[in-house]
């Protein structure tokens, strides 16, 4: 199991209230710590967070650490997280897997 699949977060962005600002996908500290703006494996975009078709999208929920940073900068309170206990994001995964 990789580190960011024990991670117990759930991020969501309203993007009808989203601006586009940027200041989330900026702030975000596991977006800075990317050097490489793609995973290194497949290619694709690594960020938790980026702008897509001129508002923040959820890239690789995954990856995000609950830090709650994008919330404090998001000046449209568009931005939520929510703690999934681990057991019901383990049925999640379990559930993804059959489909
Ligand atoms: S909660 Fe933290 S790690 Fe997750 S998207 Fe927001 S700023 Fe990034
Ligand atoms: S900080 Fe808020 S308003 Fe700005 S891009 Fe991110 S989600 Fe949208």
């Amino acid at each position: 199991m990789r580190p960011h699949e024990r991670i117990t977060y759930r991020i969501t962005i309203d993007i009808a209230k989203c601006n586009g600002c940027n200041n989330c996908t900026t702030a975000c500290p596991v977006n800075a710590e990317l050097e490489q703006r793609k995973d290194l494996d497949t290619g694709e975009d690594a960020r938790v967070i980026a702008i897509k078709n001129g508002v923040a999208v959820v890239i690789n929920p995954f990856r995000c650490d609950g830090c709650g940073t994008c919330m404090i900068v998001c000046p449209e309170d568009c931005i939520d997280i929510t703690f999934i206990p681990l057991t019901e994001y383990e049925d999640t995964i379990k559930e993804k897997s059959k489909t």
